[in-house]
């Protein structure tokens, strides 16, 4: 049984829908990120799991039980904020141990979980110093311990790491999944961040203006995007705008700003067939992208002129003006030039088609 079921549930307020018909399951012990832009609806999903918003409609349930009209301190569930709201007139161990007094643990049993706690987010030692003494960093364990201390099924995240230097922020991420691996917790983080989604989560769900836009693993999401907007917020794409011509079992002939080009294989996403007639947007990835010295009579390429080269340290991303669009492409070689003509060249396997607009 998932530890976490969301299941149709829509939250409607007075001028926009925030949240639309969204349902999704989480495994016990799953580390599962909900990812999308800014105002898509991310916040209020994970306020509707802790119980700060009440959905309009549709039901959530923990292990089981439903308890999306249930109060916050009925549900098995810690939320960590980006503002992290430590009591700072309190010590460490005062804050981590706050909870398990409320609920009553006693003073030998509290005195024990918040060592492990200590321990565990490596702050042993740490125990007796004033909160508002610590660095961000610090901060952000001890925010972690004190969701951590009273064993939630699930630790809800809003953007903890969002306020925190690069270098902090990528330490964090390894310590997240280290202690989420270590205590077998749930995690459900909330993030505008690919990056930060990708380096933490197990699963990702990605979110735009209020609705599911594709479930699943990192590599599933990069490998078959469901539509161009996953493809573009899930690394980069070039989008080049074509029209179908004719659609055959296995190849497709597009017209590209006016010339034929064929696709031997097809590539569109699950359930989204395209038929003659339609405009669709051709998905190239810049790493599946080549570039050569001008090539007659190349099917998959367009002419055109290296505008920029940036030295990426694992290679060259250019940056190349054709006719139909600007391309961008990651390659290994830096045998360009800015003003160099050149070719841009794919493979066809490599070319996703979407609806136009998707
Ligand atoms: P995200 O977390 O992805 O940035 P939110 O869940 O905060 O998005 O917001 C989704 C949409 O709902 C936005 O358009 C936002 O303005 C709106 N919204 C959020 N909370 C409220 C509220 N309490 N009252 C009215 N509108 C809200």
């Amino acid at each position: 049984m998932p530890v976490l079921s969301i299941d149709e549930v829509t939250k409607r307020y007075p001028s926009v829908v925030a949240v639309d018909d969204v349902s999704f399951d989480v495994a016990d012990g799953e580390f599962v990120s909900i990812l999308g832009p800014s105002g898509s609806g991310k916040s209020t999903i994970l306020r509707m799991i802790a119980g700060f918003e009440t959905p309009t409609e549709g039901t959530i349930r923990i292990d089981g039980d439903r308890v999306d009209q249930l109060p916050p301190f009925e549900r098995d569930v810690n939320m960590v904020f980006q503002n992290l709201a430590l009591f700072p007139h309190l010590t460490v161990s005062e804050n981590i141990e706050f909870g398990l007094k409320e609920s009553g643990v006693p003073k030998a049993e509290r005195k024990t979980r918040v060592e492990e706690m200590l321990e565990i987010v490596e702050l042993t030692g740490y125990g007796d110093r004033a909160s508002d003494e610590l660095s961000g960093g610090e901060q952000q364990r001890v925010a972690l311990a004190r969701a951590l201390v009273n064993r939630p099924k699930i630790v809800l995240f809003d953007e903890p790491l969002a306020s925190l230097d690069r270098k902090l922020r990528q330490h964090m991420q390894k310590e997240l999944q280290r202690i989420q691996n270590e205590t077998g917790i749930t995690f459900l983080y909330v993030t505008h961040d690919q990056e930060v989604a990708l380096a933490v989560s197990d699963r990702m769900v990605l979110l735009n203006e209020g609705q599911i836009q594709q479930a699943g693993t990192a590599e599933e999401i990069y490998d078959r995007p469901s539509s161009e907007f996953v493809a573009d917020f899930i690394g980069d794409v070039n989008a080049i705008p074509a029209t179908v011509d004719s659609v055959d079992d296995d190849s497709m002939a597009v017209s590209v700003s006016g010339s034929p080009y064929t696709l031997s294989k097809i590539r569109t996403p699950d359930g989204n067939a395209v038929d003659a007639g339609d405009d669709v947007t051709l998905g190239v990835r810049p790493h599946e992208v080549d570039v050569r010295v001008p090539e007659n009579g190349t099917a998959a390429s367009f002419d055109g002129t290296v505008t920029n080269r940036v030295y990426t340290g694992e290679g060259t991303t250019y940056t190349i003006d054709t006719p139909v669009v600007e391309f961008t492409a990651d390659v290994e070689n830096a045998a360009f030039e800015i003003d160099d003509e050149v070719s841009v060249v794919w493979s066809d396997a490599t070319v996703h088609v979407f609806p136009r607009g998707s």
